[in-house]
């Protein structure tokens, strides 16, 4: 898609949002006649997942060379990923600590309905991460497992020698041809977005019921609201500093950022991520590795999220959190969001596994039920900023 295309369908989509946001606030349940439209969408993001992550990280990692070359890409990406999560889930303590919602917390907003029995553990997350089956895990979406199986396929393809050739000639019109489908999809894109912005205010039963469902835990919601804002500040004046891109680029990729707010999924978002990276002219290598990667392992948003959701439940509770006990929700926290499914509320079982693991009543959760679909949406936003910002750094580092 061309730059000039990209700007225009930026416009509709940013009409899209504002439409979609009165139209869910002003009728209520009457804006669900509009859900197909965002359902349609979904499904056609979803269609093209499977092969366009394979192929991009594919042909992302045998454009990079040989795997003795990957050293200094791959490292830089792990790295910039795992320093950012440290970082979003630090702010995250530093701000619930700073607005401490929990103090004077009255109990009476609490259901326990909806939350399942089942807990995420930290073994579930590591075992997560090789399939048994990659057919199956191909048709179950299990996202995670595919890159890593697409990383290890890839890494395999650059040391075969001429007979690995046809295949990477495959993977390489496999994603040409996925790249094509997702321009068309993104001409889509204002309908579906439109349609996926009215929803959950519409369940919710329109604006007024959605500003009740706020004020109860109003702090919360603040605590979170401004972590993200803090991280996606922070992240953005690294990538200044370091590639000298600043609101230029945002522009370009800012149908990305508008399809995360709305899909509330960061893997919805990856063929949008990579379509806009590439019209603003990063280079293929660096997206077709850092995006698909990013989106499924690397969430900032997710990470301030659960450290924030974690400790405004202690201070709820009234449970004293010592040093040690910070220490834990940061580390659990950062390797929640890497094992959280890039799909909406796919961190909500990491959550309750980090509460269970410091000793915080997991029904607890029920307080924060009711905005959490909002707070998914921000944190999801944060999430795609990070990928979008990583892939700038990395492709700084990539000659191509
Ligand atoms: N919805 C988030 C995402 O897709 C994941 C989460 O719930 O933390 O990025």
């Amino acid at each position: 898609m061309s730059k000039d295309h990209s700007i225009k369908i930026l416009y509709f989509i940013i009409l899209a949002v504002v439409l979609g946001a009165i139209a869910g606030w002003t009728m209520g349940e009457d804006a669900l006649m509009f859900s197909w439209m965002g359902e349609l969408f979904l499904n056609a993001l979803k269609m093209i997942l499977v092969p366009l992550i394979v192929s991009a990280i594919i042909t992302g990692m045998t454009s990079l060379g040989d795997i003795r070359q990957m050293g200094k890409p791959g490292a830089i990406t792990i790295g910039f990923f795992g320093t950012m999560m440290v970082m979003a889930s630090f702010v995250g303590i530093i701000v619930t600590l700073f607005i401490d919602p929990g103090a004077n917390f009255q109990m009476s907003a609490m259901t326990t309905e909806g939350i399942p029995e089942a807990r995420a553990t930290v073994a579930d997350v590591l075992m997560g991460l090789i399939s048994p089956n990659i057919v199956g895990s191909a048709a179950n979406m299990e996202l995670l497992q595919l890159v890593v199986f697409s990383v290890i396929f890839g890494a395999a393809l650059t040391v075969v020698g001429e007979t690995g050739k046809v295949v990477i000639n495959f993977f390489e019109g496999l994603n040409n041809v996925m790249m094509i489908i997702v321009g068309w999809i993104m001409y889509l894109s204002p309908f579906g977005i439109f349609a996926l912005v009215a929803l959950p205010i519409a369940q919710a039963g329109g604006g007024a019921a959605v500003l009740d469902g706020f004020s109860a835990v109003g702090g919360y919601v603040l605590a979170v609201s401004i972590g993200l804002i803090v991280q996606g500040a922070f992240m953005f004046l690294v990538m200044k500093v370091i590639t000298g891109k600043g609101i230029g680029y945002i522009k370009d990729v800012l149908p990305a950022v508008l399809t995360a707010w709305s899909t509330s999924s960061s893997s919805a978002t990856m063929p949008a991520c990579l379509e806009y990276t590439q019209a603003h002219g990063l280079k293929k290598s660096a997206t077709r590795f850092v995006i698909p990667l990013g989106s499924t392992i690397h969430m900032n948003g997710s990470a301030v999220y659960q450290t924030a959701a974690a400790i405004f439940l202690a201070q709820v509770y009234g449970i004293t959190l010592g040093f040690d006990d910070y220490l834990t929700i940061m580390l659990l926290a950062v390797l929640a969001a890497f094992g959280s499914a890039g799909i909406p509320q796919g961190g909500y079982l990491m959550t309750l596994m980090i509460m269970s693991v410091i000793g915080i009543p997991v029904e607890g959760f029920g307080l924060i039920l009711a905005v959490d679909w909002f707070l998914d949406r921000a944190h999801t936003t944060l999430n795609v900023w990070g990928d979008l910002i990583a892939a700038a750094v990395v492709d700084k580092y990539i000659d191509d």
